[in-house]
């Protein structure tokens, strides 16, 4: 089975990333949509950061070693992953607070309108935004979710935003972005596409979709470490609108330290405090190297991944009760593949013993994150190869796999 697919990762014009990076000899790693692996070039580039920025230029490289630009110069290079023009995304803050600026600023362009609509069972952190937005609006704003399949149903002349997420995180479904946001703009909605799952894994057109905010996550598919910042983006004619959260980074002059709140002109005023340089450094590594790949490669690749993962899994899903929670046409599914198992916890944990890492989200999904620039088709075989052996010789019943740990 194995010697079957060797011919496909010797075709695979993505291959010689994958000595790229840090990972350990035999092991599948199936999570790279929750925490990329590490670059060689970050460890390298993080060393510099910290003893010649830092520990020399000290305060001076704000200027010398641009940290100042970082913001705008990391988003700059990530424009093009996301359809983006240039001076349209800003790189900082977390995805959660990037999601309530861009929330606020949505709600301030949109006057007599009360509801926030997203999906029911979107990633959560989504929803608790718009919660918390909508407690603090006091009556004026109103959180509703709806089921997937009536989001355009519940769309009328009363939404004033709509937050979705493009690939959702479980089950890899892809909305149809120019389609979802043309129906959005018809009742005089405006959308919000968090594009957590999909930047550097999916092709995205953010303003061939004419988009109007979107945000995304940095330590995905960008492989920018732990936490590494996420991105913001602003369609241009939206550049006006206020986020409510005016910090000094956002500010027309901030060394002015002027009294009151003047929000600088364009994509800055998305900014908020003094941005995370060493997280910084360690995203602009992950995304030059990611830009050194062929979007449309990267795409194809994930893609026949995918294919080839469903086609192995196909007899454990008929022998042992797994059942595929993605859709099975890969033009409607992101870069992940879900299956559900009523074990499925205990059977990740199994799966990490036989050092296959994949991760579980409750209650009963298993996701297999296919990351292009460092998985072979080998690994998709022999990630399969050691779920049949779990499930033969039983080893997800051991006692130690039965209780949840804090992360998952
Ligand atoms: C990963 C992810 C986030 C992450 O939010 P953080 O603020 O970085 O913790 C947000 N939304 C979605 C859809 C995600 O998948």
């Amino acid at each position: 089975m194995l010697e079957a697919v060797e011919p496909m990762d010797a075709a695979d014009p993505l291959r010689h990333f994958r000595e790229e990076f840090v990972l350990r000899e035999g092991l599948i790693y199936l999570d790279g949509n929750s925490l990329g692996a590490l670059p060689k070039t970050t460890l390298e580039r993080m060393q510099h950061t910290l003893s010649q920025e830092w520990g020399q230029g000290l305060i001076s490289s704000w200027t010398e070693a641009d940290w100042i630009e970082a913001p705008g110069r990391i988003a700059d290079k990530i424009a093009p992953l996301i359809g983006a023009g240039a001076g349209e995304v800003v790189a900082c803050d977390s995805t959660s607070v990037n999601i309530f600026k861009a929330l606020s600023a949505a709600l301030s362009l949109q006057s007599d309108r009360k509801i926030m609509l997203t999906e029911a069972g979107n990633f959560p952190t989504d929803a608790y935004m718009m919660q918390g937005l909508a407690k603090s609006g006091g009556a004026a704003y109103e959180f509703l979710a709806v089921p997937r399949d009536r989001i355009l149903e519940a769309l009328n002349d009363d939404v004033a935003v709509l937050l979705l997420t493009h690939v959702h995180y479980k089950t890899a479904s892809m909305y149809d972005m120019a389609e979802v946001t043309r129906r959005a703009h018809e009742v005089g909605a405006l959308v919000v596409w968090d594009l957590s799952h999909s930047t550097g894994a999916v092709e995205v057109d953010l303003n061939g979709a004419n988009a109007d905010f979107a945000v995304g996550c940095g330590y995905k598919y960008l492989n920018g470490g732990p936490g590494a910042p996420a991105f913001l983006y602003a369609a241009k004619r939206h550049h006006h609108a206020q986020p409510i959260l005016s910090g000094w980074f956002g500010h027309a002059r901030p060394f002015g330290f002027e009294e009151d709140y003047e929000a600088v002109a364009g994509i800055d005023r998305f900014q908020c405090g003094t941005p995370s340089i060493l997280s910084m450094a360690a995203l602009e590594s992950g995304v030059d190297q990611l830009l050194r790949a062929d979007p449309a490669a990267v795409r194809q690749k994930s893609i026949s991944l995918s294919e080839l993962l469903v086609k192995e899994m196909e007899p454990l899903c008929e022998e042992f009760g797994f059942v595929l929670a993605s859709p099975t046409d890969p033009a409607q599914r992101g870069s992940h593949v879900a299956y559900s198992h009523p074990n499925a916890y205990a059977m990740v944990q199994a799966l990490k013993a036989r050092d296959v890492i994949g991760d579980f989200r409750t209650p009963d999904t298993i996701r297999f994150g296919i990351t292009p620039l460092y998985l072979r088709f080998a690994d998709m075989v022999g990630a399969v190869q050691r779920l049949r052996q779990v499930c033969e010789q039983r080893e997800w019943e051991r006692a130690e796999y039965q209780t949840l740990s804090a992360v998952t």
